[in-house]
């Protein structure tokens, strides 16, 4: 493996940075930069800028309206998205049920569908987790009964991200409940979030924001020209999404700026006098920091290349979820811990908080993270992928 860049990469690089320079709002890259929350409508008009572009869907086929870069270029793109602070692209629409619906939907789903999630017309939503079917997918109970030309769907989703922002979501129902298997009997559906009977109320997370929700189905009215694919066999569809969903999920450039961010903070605040760098204490766990997310880059780089050589990653994305999860996380652990108590500010009486402005923001965005170990297949479960493909036991 060539782990330099070549000439056409670099000129890529470059061609993606100026891009990058010139059109991402400085306003955007700095609430990015300091873990704070964007709008709605920041958030979509990133993704029409690289809609306008034709490098919004990076994972799709030229003949949709993907830019057709290898595995390197996407890398590229990605590290220099996330040193550069640009938002990360919501994947539920775009990364998740665009590839179903490239490979199962009908051709009017493609012709109606595709084109507006370029444009991001549509905000999209994943409907797959219920109270008692999460690692568990398979154990789901909201229900779609055919009558005539609709299904009648009831049930519940949970954890759906941003479902408050989203105008359609992809579900998981069961349409054969007698099925002899829990896998079979399933079928996969796209919903108008906007048809009478759906509510959608919000979880609040342990950083103290709306970023998930619970969303409730009651004898919703759902055109049978809605489901994708073939009644029953949904679970064949929501496993090949899932493949999609893991995609990218080390998050390497993410996490080195994260980690340049957390670096900048040691150099230049002190505590009684002595920067934060100067504590050997906190230069070793930089330090050991430092060299895992290395070590999970050059994981991410042989993943990479043996795409760019026609491979398939198979349970090497288990291991960048575990490796590329866990230094995420750490390095919010260590932020936490260099601003002490500041990271949960005292706000006074005029509501200014006391401490640096960089601090406040160290806490939730601790709390917040915990999710990565979580979601998209919890990293316990990615353990028992690799004991059985991997180790064999
Ligand atoms: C912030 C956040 C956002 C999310 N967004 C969405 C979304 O938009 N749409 C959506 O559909 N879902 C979403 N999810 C759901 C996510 O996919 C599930 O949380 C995940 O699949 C785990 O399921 P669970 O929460 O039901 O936990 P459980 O499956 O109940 O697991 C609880 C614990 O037991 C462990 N465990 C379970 N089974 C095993 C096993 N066989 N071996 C070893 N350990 C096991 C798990 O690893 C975990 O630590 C989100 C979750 C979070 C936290």
């Amino acid at each position: 493996m060539d782990i330099e860049y070549n000439d056409a990469e670099r000129a890529f690089r470059d061609e993606v940075r100026g891009f990058l320079a010139e059109n991402l709002p400085a306003t955007i890259a700095e609430k990015v930069n300091n873990y704070r929350r964007l709008s709605r409508d920041e958030t979509v008009h990133w993704h029409r800028v690289l809609g306008e572009k034709g490098w919004l869907a990076m994972h799709w086929p030229t003949e949709y309206g993907g830019p057709g870069w290898s595995p390197i270029q996407k890398h590229i793109f990605e590290e220099e998205s996330a040193a550069a602070g640009a938002p990360r692209l919501l994947p539920f629409g775009i990364n998740m049920v665009a590839p179903v619906i490239i490979k199962f939907g009908s051709q009017a789903q493609k012709d109606y569908y595709l084109p507006r999630m370029l444009t991001m017309d549509d905000w999209w939503a994943q409907g797959y987790s219920e109270p008692g079917a999460g690692s568990d997918l398979a154990s789901l109970k909201m229900r779609a009964e055919r009558q005539g030309d609709h299904y009648i769907v009831n049930g519940q989703k949970t954890w759906t991200t941003l479902g408050q922002h989203a105008n359609m979501i992809f579900c998981l129902v069961r349409t054969d409940p007698q099925a002899a298997k829990k896998q079979e009997g399933i079928s996969f559906l796209l919903i108008d979030m906007n048809s009478p009977g759906v509510t959608v109320r919000p979880l609040i997370t342990l950083d103290g924001e709306h970023e998930v929700n619970e969303v409730f189905f009651d004898n919703v009215e759902v055109p049978v020209e809605n489901r994708v694919g073939e009644e029953n066999k949904g679970w064949t569809y929501a496993k090949y999404l899932l493949t999609f969903e893991r995609t990218g999920i080390a998050g390497v450039g993410i996490s080195k700026a994260a980690l340049a961010h957390l670096k900048t903070i040691a150099h230049e605040y002190r505590i009684r006098g002595q920067r934060l760098i100067e504590q050997p204490a906190f230069a070793d766990r930089l330090a050991e920091i430092e060299i895992e997310l290395m070590a999970v880059e050059m994981t991410n780089l042989r993943v990479v290349a043996a795409a760019e050589a026609g491979g398939v990653p198979g349970a090497e994305s288990s291991f960048l979820k575990i490796m590329g999860t866990e230094v995420r996380q750490k390095i919010s652990d260590l932020y936490r811990e260099a601003v002490g108590p500041y990271a949960l500010p005292f706000i006074d009486e005029d509501d200014a908080p006391v401490g640096p402005d960089f601090a406040g923001v160290a806490a939730p965005t601790y709390f917040n993270l915990r999710k990565l170990s979580i979601f998209g297949g919890s990293n316990e479960i990615q353990k028992n992928i690799i004991s059985k493909a991997i180790l064999g036991l």
